[in-house]
């Protein structure tokens, strides 16, 4: 396989950094889940999570660099016991806030606070719904997936999320079941609106489909069942250099539960450092500057098979 670094070369390109626009802030890696193709390996025996003095200096780096979308990842951040004290501090340094969900964590009766704080405060929900065939999407992401994640939109809905003219907007994530690439995007989402209305009556805004990065779970389970080489060639085959210019670690910074600064969720699990340098957002004065490298790995060819990790 070539490396991603002499793909690039090859087509004369180069990954380095344009204008951090968005921080991208990971608050764990405890889930209610334990899905098949989590490149953190989250789950619920997992203890990191990010405490509330961390919190204060991700929303002091915030404060200092005003960015224009801030996405809460996870994990499942629901149950980071003060999340809502963080969404409070972010929402009113960054003109779009995003949070991350797996929909059956944030379905259950305990967190009804976070969604009516998601309401009132316009939070931008993503979830994770790789399916419309109940089968699949549990054997992905767990038993009971399908049937929680449903109610958790027909709640969502029923609080204005995903309905038109609410303002509140509800997007899904889709990644593929398996060891291939996703289908088209425009062609998965008219699919997807039409099986979530015609079977079960909800609604969102837009879908957006990823491939699965092969790192954490994904890269075992691609290893023991005999197709990480078959992946790793599909991903290859599938470069298409003109994702390069738009791929999220040129404008975007990942924070970890634990306040370090990455490029991305990817180099965040496999412990790549932003700059090759472990910094703690309390003490960074400066944003890199454009121009300056990005730690990749081959991992990056699933950024760049198809139309790319949008
Ligand atoms: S994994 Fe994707 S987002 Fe991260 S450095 Fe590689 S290309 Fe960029």
């Amino acid at each position: 396989m070539m490396p991603f670094a002499a793909t690039l070369e090859k087509h004369g390109l180069s990954l380095v950094r344009g204008e951090a626009r968005a921080l991208q802030i990971n608050t764990g890696l405890l889930c209610d889940r334990r899905c098949r193709h989590c490149h953190l390996e989250a789950g619920p025996d997992r203890r990191e999570v990010m405490s509330r003095e961390t919190m204060a200096a991700v929303i002091a780096f915030a404060e200092r660099f005003p960015f224009r979308a801030v996405d809460i990842t996870g994990g499942a951040p629901e149950l980071v016991p003060d999340l809502p004290f963080l969404i409070e501090g972010l929402v009113p340094r960054t003109a779009r806030l995003m949070l991350r969900s797996n929909l059956t964590a944030l379905a259950a009766p305990a967190r009804e606070e976070i969604l009516s704080l998601c309401v009132s405060r316009r939070v931008v929900l993503i979830a994770s719904f790789p399916s419309t065939n109940p089968a699949q999407a549990d054997a992905q992401r767990g038993a009971g997936f399908t049937e929680g994640g449903i109610t958790a939109i027909r709640n969502l809905n029923a609080a204005g999320y995903g309905v038109e003219g609410s303002g509140l907007e509800l997007h899904l994530v889709s990644n593929p079941v398996g060891a291939f690439l996703p289908a088209p995007q425009a062609q998965a989402e008219g699919k997807f609106r039409s099986d979530l209305l015609r079977k079960w009556g909800i609604a969102f805004n837009e879908l957006y489909t990823f491939a699965n990065v092969p790192l954490g779970r994904f890269r075992s389970w691609l290893a023991e069942s005999g197709n990480f080489d078959r992946y790793m060639r599909t991903l290859q085959d599938g470069f298409n250099p003109c994702t390069v210019e738009g791929l999220m670690c040129r404008t975007q910074l990942s924070v970890s539960w634990d306040g370090h600064l990455y490029d991305c969720d990817f180099n965040l699990a496999v412990g790549r450092h932003q700059g090759e340098r472990k910094s703690h957002v309390s003490e960074i004065r400066d944003l890199p500057s454009p121009g300056s490298p990005i730690a990749a790995g081959d991992y990056c060819y699933a950024c760049t098979a198809g139309s790319g990790f949008t």
